[in-house]
């Protein structure tokens, strides 16, 4: 078998590399960063406008932004700085330096409505909020902020200007900076997750749980090169790869503010990149539009393609390697409550077993679990995986009985994956177990949905599932009871919701139904509904 993979007493875990973790207990995420030997020398670069930021740039910038951070804002240990800001070569600037604080990143999806956004940050309270222009009326009055993009405008709603991101880089250090004192279990970044069931939560992921995260990942020999960054980087997998693990690497990120096929398509050529780094719709896009794509750019510098946050099918992946040979797909699997932990394929050989997510991360060991029996599980056989390590997250803010639930007592986290592990050790994604829905690789908890629709005076009960989509993924639909008088229709039922959320959460078919099935302790019987929904395909 496979060199490293070892499994004793109904657990697996593979054995690649030392990680050789910092023992110091004070060590911030940011300083294990920039202790790392430089290997490289562009950090970033803005596609739009070409303007970059070599490493050593990048560390002045975030220095300068600590102090003013501070000195100016009095940003202090344990405060909480929200991102709301579309891809930006400032935003890893701004993570690191909030993070070298002791201070907590976390992120909205910038998609999000006023509604959504305000919900969140009454959550999470933040102190100050980095975002732009068009954004800032998102917010809620008198919330103070800081722009991420150039320019200064006047108007920004009735929220308090303090400044921007490239003023704060351009000020002069006035010396020694006073920093408090970060210990490794203190909460760096809290990004939010709907976990295996309700509403979005807050994930507390330590300083410790991503030293372990960039450890493991300098001993990924995959994650050199020049990368193409389009995957939001309020997202776990944009923000944690693009201002973390590619910085410490030395590798060259070219920043997108948002996906756009053509536009990626053309930053491969002009800055001769090696990798993508996607969610499957993106690839399924690329293999839709391969022959516009090869006649118009030259991807000959193109290597691989990363992908991950979502299933890959099949036919994706087959239609992929037919249009692209000389690229080879990467996947990976990983959680927001895993912080990277989980699997993650390193080389051209392991790419070639397809249908595996990879073989498990030399940062994790694994479980599977017979989800009815608790019944620990072998080589080979289907059950829900579970995961424990240095990288899995502290739990959920707020919320003891959402952590309770999701990480047992010994540590264990439960993915919410139906998932088999061979007996190399490569993990293979069956199913989900857990409610969550992913569109395009964006999470929708059918729980929020739920909860807007009985508010509608027509619908007495309503479950919402995944339903199978072969360019997203997945879309939410919507098993409704209406009222008996009520002759409410499918297309109401739509308009209510796409009025109250984001886009992406939209929801997209819907059904009546006498009565939602329940157990007997009332829980909805999701699986009932989804082979109901998907019997007729
Ligand atoms: P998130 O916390 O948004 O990253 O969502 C994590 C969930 O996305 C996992 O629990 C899986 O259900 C799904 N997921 C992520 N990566 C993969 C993958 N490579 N294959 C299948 N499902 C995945």
């Amino acid at each position: 078998s496979r060199s490293g993979f070892c499994k004793a007493n109904s657990t697996f875990y593979t054995k690649r590399n030392p990680l050789g973790l910092p023992a110091n207990p004070s060590l911030d995420v940011t300083t294990f960063i920039s202790s790392q030997p430089h290997r490289g020398t562009t950090a970033f670069i803005d596609a739009a406008t070409g303007h970059s930021l070599s490493f050593s740039d990048l560390w002045r910038a975030v220095d300068r932004v600590a102090e003013c951070l501070h000195r100016d804002v009095g940003i202090r240990r344990g405060d909480v700085v929200l991102i709301l800001s579309p891809n930006s070569i400032y935003i890893p600037v701004v993570c690191l330096s909030v993070m070298s604080l002791g201070a907590v990143v976390t992120t909205a999806n910038t998609l999000n409505t006023a509604g959504e956004i305000s919900k969140q940050i009454a959550d999470s309270n933040p102190t100050l909020a980095f975002t732009t222009v068009q954004l800032a009326p998102k917010l809620p009055a008198g919330i103070s902020i800081v722009l991420t993009e150039e320019e200064r405008v006047g108007s920004t709603g009735g929220v308090n200007f303090v400044g921007s991101v490239s003023e704060m880089m351009r000020k002069e250090p006035r010396g020694q900076r006073v920093r408090d004192r970060v210990h490794q279990d203190d909460t760096a970044v809290m990004l939010y997750s709907s976990g295996t069931t309700g509403p979005s939560k807050g994930v507390l992921s330590s300083h410790g749980n991503l030293t372990a995260y960039v450890a493991r990942m300098l001993t990924e020999t995959s994650m050199h090169g020049t990368f193409i960054c389009t995957v939001p980087m309020f997202h776990t997998y944009g923000l944690l790869t693009f201002a973390m693990a590619t910085v410490a690497i030395g590798s060259t990120v070219v920043i997108l503010r948002r996906f756009e096929l053509n536009d990626m398509m053309a930053a491969v050529e002009k800055y001769k990149a090696t990798t993508l780094l996607l969610v499957p719709p993106v690839l399924v896009a690329m293999v839709n539009e391969a022959d516009s794509i090869k006649a118009k750019y030259d991807l000959s510098s193109l290597k691989t393609v990363r992908c991950g946050g979502a299933p890959l099918s099949k036919e994706a992946t087959e239609g992929f390697l037919e249009k692209y040979p000389t690229v080879n797909i990467f996947q990976a699997y990983a959680l927001t409550e895993s912080n990277g932990g989980g699997a993650f394929i390193d080389t051209v050989e392991d790419s070639r077993r397809f249908g595996t997510s990879g073989p498990l991360t030399s940062d994790v060991e694994a479980r599977i679990v017979d989800p009815d029996t608790g019944r620990f599980m072998g080589i080979n056989q289907t059950g829900e995986l579970w995961l424990k390590g240095p990288t899995i997250a502290k739990g959920y803010f707020k919320n003891q009985e959402a952590t309770n639930e999701t990480i047992n007592a010994e540590g264990w986290l439960k993915t919410g994956d139906l998932c088999y592990i061979d007996e190399d050790g490569f993990v293979f994604v069956v199913d989900r177990l857990k409610e969550l829905i992913k569109y395009k690789g964006y999470q929708v908890p059918p729980a929020e949905l739920e909860a807007l629709l009985i508010t509608h005076p027509d619908i007495l009960d309503a479950a919402v599932i995944p339903f199978p989509d072969k360019e997203a993924g997945q879309y939410p639909m919507a098993y409704v009871t209406r009222k008996v008088e009520s002759n409410l229709s499918e297309k109401q039922v739509i308009e209510f919701i796409s009025k109250q959320v984001a886009p992406y959460k939209k929801i997209r078919k819907v059904a009546f139904i006498n009565s939602i099935p329940k157990t007997a302790s009332g829980k909805t019987l999701r699986k009932d509904l989804i082979k109901l929904a998907t019997s007729k395909l």
